[in-house]
């Protein structure tokens, strides 16, 4: 494993003094340049725990370190720097009236000079395999088209982590394709961590550790491997094992693997 580039140290929330705790008492670590999924039921706390990453929300209990810093009211501004992300639907991300125009704008606010604006642009754009449309406005891309642009507008500003909050959930079988292959891409080319936060079992094959969220509370935390053979366990709590997963399982028991190995 790498060094540690974001702690939760039993970390706990409630959007307010008279509300339920969303999440009691987590506690985890994300490494650098791993790919972690979290996955869970609809309401189980995902979605939280991406915005207290981001300083959207702030812990009542417990305290989150990203790259040595505790998030806090001040620390959050160089934070946010270092901690890029796309959400679920693809209409409310786009600021540009182009394709270059939206991924050029987050480098716009942080100063970035024009010539290594022009050279990032084309660069992240070809990471995501939209580089032909440079000038296309958004309201002509399909979904996953304008999920691929949102990713590159995050990889311009060159964050250390990079978390797609269900940015696959509004998309159609071929967009979510699309996406879970530009994810891949990006985060074997790219030297960031990838936190990509579903409730569809399918998506985490390829995540090199997966931590399953139910009721707020970290239910398992290992590789997708042990995660599959868990199949009745997670059934009850609200998550259907994929046929890709069953068949990584047969495939494994006849001695070949689809699955990543642990890190070391
Ligand atoms: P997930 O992403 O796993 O679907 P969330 O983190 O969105 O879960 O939600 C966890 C719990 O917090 C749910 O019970 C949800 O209803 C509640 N919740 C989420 N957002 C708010 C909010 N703004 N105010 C009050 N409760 C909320």
């Amino acid at each position: 494993m790498g060094k540690k580039l974001i702690e939760f140290r039993n970390v706990s929330f409630r959007y307010g003094d008279e509300q339920p705790w969303v999440l009691k008492n987590c506690s985890f670590d994300i490494y650098e340049k791993e790919w972690l999924a979290i996955i869970g039921h609809n309401g189980s706390g995902k979605s939280t725990i991406a915005k207290l990453m981001n300083g959207l929300l702030f812990p009542q209990e417990g305290e989150i370190i990203i790259d040595g810093q505790q998030v806090n009211e001040e620390s959050i501004w160089s934070i946010r720097k270092d901690v890029g992300m796309v959400f679920q639907n693809p209409d409310n991300q786009f600021v540009g009236t182009t394709v270059q125009d939206d991924v050029a704008f987050g480098m716009e606010n942080r100063g970035i000079p024009r010539e290594e604006m022009i050279t990032r642009i084309s660069e992240t754009l070809s990471a995501v395999g939209m580089q032909d449309y440079l000038l296309t406005e958004p309201h002509r891309l399909s979904g996953g088209q304008k999920q691929r642009v949102a990713i590159a507008s995050v990889l311009a500003i060159s964050p250390q982590v990079l978390i797609l909050d269900e940015a696959t959930a509004m998309l159609d079988p071929k967009g979510r394709t699309e996406i879970m292959q530009t994810v891949n891409n990006v985060q074997e080319k790219n030297e960031l961590s990838l936190i990509t936060i579903t409730h569809d079992l399918q998506e985490v094959v390829q995540a090199d550790r997966v931590i399953v969220m139910n009721d707020g509370e970290i239910w398992d935390e290992a590789i997708p491997r042990d995660i599959f053979s868990k199949k009745d366990d997670l059934r009850e709590i609200g998550l259907d094992v994929p046929f890709v997963a069953i068949l990584a399982d047969e495939l494994k028991a006849n001695g070949i693997s689809i699955t990543k190995e642990p890190l070391n």
